[in-house]
């Protein structure tokens, strides 16, 4: 059964519920009776897109060619 996150609106508290996943939008109530409380998120690990740079393509630059020094 999947665990879920609430946390408290009134009073910041945060608890856990394990339910069904059909009432799983189904409103939670605090332990401490507040019945405002916003379902958060599963714990997802946040990582950094490590976006492979383009590998340089060969040539131009340091070429001796193009400076008029080859002939
Ligand atoms: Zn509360």
């Amino acid at each position: 059964m999947p665990r879920y996150d609430f946390r408290c609106r009134s009073c910041g508290a945060t608890f856990e519920l394990n339910r069904p996943m059909a009432q799983a939008n189904d409103p939670a109530t605090c332990p401490d009776g507040h019945p405002d409380t916003v379902k958060l998120l599963s714990t997802v690990a946040v990582t950094g897109a490590a976006a492979s740079a383009p590998a340089p393509s060969g040539g131009g630059g340091g070429g001796c060619c193009g400076g008029g020094c080859c002939g």
